[in-house]
């Protein structure tokens, strides 16, 4: 092993870009351990995609790059936030449109009742999907077929179909089965969306709780401010949170990401007695309408503030939201990843450093562990991984990086 990338006991000085949840977390824990933590982040305001800000218009605290409800079943987790934030109860409950009529969300007894005009008990509405499911699909291939196998075409065509059309910007027919692992029902009356022990939301919102985990004295946050790779050599060591393509200037193309527009609308009173309304007629262009005064249900607001989501293909100067992560992606992605395994001194980390969808939860418990594994990696000698979390598995890195291949099963072994 190299001598490059191994530590010494005296503090460092350390470079995250990013100043959402990973990089927060990140450049919180290294601080408490003594290191000196510069904080980089393009946009004006810390807290990344969970950006939260009060409504100029109508104090309405305003979730600005979309809903966002923090739920977990990881005790440290929640204890973590905690510390920086009183969090109030809150119970994800979505509606849908179809065809004209409401509906319950995730489509539950109730939803199955309504929808066929029944008044089913568990045991008979099971019986009757059962009877709709398609079972003449042994061996689904796609979502569509998946879906068809699962809850059959009525239901199907209704709640499943025209909405992963437009969120994901194709048929479902194109869409992987893996995508649909579980049956998507559920025979009680049982509506909260999540089912993790630990549900809430921040009381002040994510950018006040994220602006606390920032506050250290060894801390220093550089907003508007573009950390580029060259930078590199100012620091002891770099945790790089934003776009694994964009840090290598998309010397492979673009990864593929979903965008999403906002059409925000104000209105006086209740808008839609929710905070979340599905869509799920191809018919409406809009997924879904987001009210935000209802995600803060402890706060009496009169106006409404209210964003209809659109969801399309990310163009180069959109906001990256959902990774697209279809096969054909998976070379080019393990190009990437490759490539980043040939970096010193930098490691990978967060929704977009890593190319994956992570919940809150998930990106503080892996920030975490990626700071814990740089003090153990610190104190004993060791070299750090360009990933804690690899975003390909090691069989589908590339034929074209073969020399590559023993370090990033390194960086998978380190991941476990
Ligand atoms: C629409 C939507 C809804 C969601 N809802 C939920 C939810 O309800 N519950 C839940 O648990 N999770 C939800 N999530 C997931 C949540 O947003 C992520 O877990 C979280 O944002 C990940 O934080 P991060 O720090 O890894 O990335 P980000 O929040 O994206 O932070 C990365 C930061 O890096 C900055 N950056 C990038 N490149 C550079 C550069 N070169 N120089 C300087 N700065 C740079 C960016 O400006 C950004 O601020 C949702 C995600 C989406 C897209």
């Amino acid at each position: 092993m190299s001598g490059k990338n191994r530590f010494t006991s005296r503090a460092e000085r350390i470079a995250v870009v990013g100043a959402g949840l990973s990089g927060a977390v990140i450049a919180r824990e290294l601080a408490e351990a003594g290191h000196e933590v510069d904080v980089f982040d393009m946009r004006a305001h810390v807290a990344g995609n969970c950006h939260t800000e009060r409504d100029r218009e109508t104090g309405v605290m305003v979730h600005v790059y979309g809903p966002h409800i923090f739920h977990t079943d990881d005790r440290e987790v929640w204890d973590y936030v905690n510390r920086f934030q009183t969090f109030m109860p809150y119970k994800n409950r979505v509606k849908t449109t179809v065809n004209g009529q409401v509906y319950s969300l995730p489509i539950n007894l109730h939803t199955i009742n309504q929808f066929f005009g029944k008044a089913f008990r568990p045991d008979e509405a099971r019986a009757f999907i059962a009877d709709l499911a398609d079972g003449s699909i042994s061996n689904p291939k796609t979502f569509e077929e998946q879906a068809l196998r699962f809850v059959g075409r009525e239901l199907y065509e209704a709640f499943l179909e025209g909405y992963t059309q437009k969120q994901w910007g194709c048929s479902p027919t194109e869409l992987p089965s893996s995508i649909l692992k579980r049956l998507p029902l559920r025979f009680n009356y049982e509506d909260n969306y999540f089912f993790h022990k630990y549900q809430g939301m921040p009381q002040h919102g994510y950018t006040d709780m994220i602006s606390r985990i920032l506050d250290h004295t060894n801390v220093a946050v550089h907003l508007e401010t573009r950390f580029l790779r060259g930078r590199q050599s100012d620091f002891d060591f770099v945790f790089y949170s934003g776009p694994l393509d964009g840090y290598f200037d998309y010397e492979f193309g673009r990864l593929g990401y979903r965008t999403l527009d906002f059409e925000r609308f104000t209105y006086e009173g209740d808008y839609q007695g929710c905070a979340v309304m599905n869509y799920a007629d191809a018919s409406v262009p809009y997924t879904r309408v987001t009210e935000h005064k209802h995600f803060s249900p402890w706060e009496d607001r009169t106006a409404s503030v209210c964003y209809r989501e659109f969801s399309r293909a990310c163009g180069e100067d959109d906001v990256p939201y959902y990774p697209i992560r279809l096969v054909d992606d998976t070379q080019q992605l393990a190009r990437y990843a490759a490539r980043a395994l040939e970096e010193h001194s930098v490691t990978f980390v967060g929704r977009l450093g890593t190319y994956r969808y992570l919940d809150m939860d998930v990106t503080v418990r892996e920030a975490l562990d990626t700071a814990r594994r740089y003090l153990s990696a610190r104190a004993g000698g060791d070299p750090m991984p360009a990933f804690l979390h690899p975003p390909v598995r090691p069989q589908d890195i590339s034929s074209e990086h073969p020399v590559r291949l023993d370090s990033m099963t390194e960086g998978l072994r380190a991941s476990l």
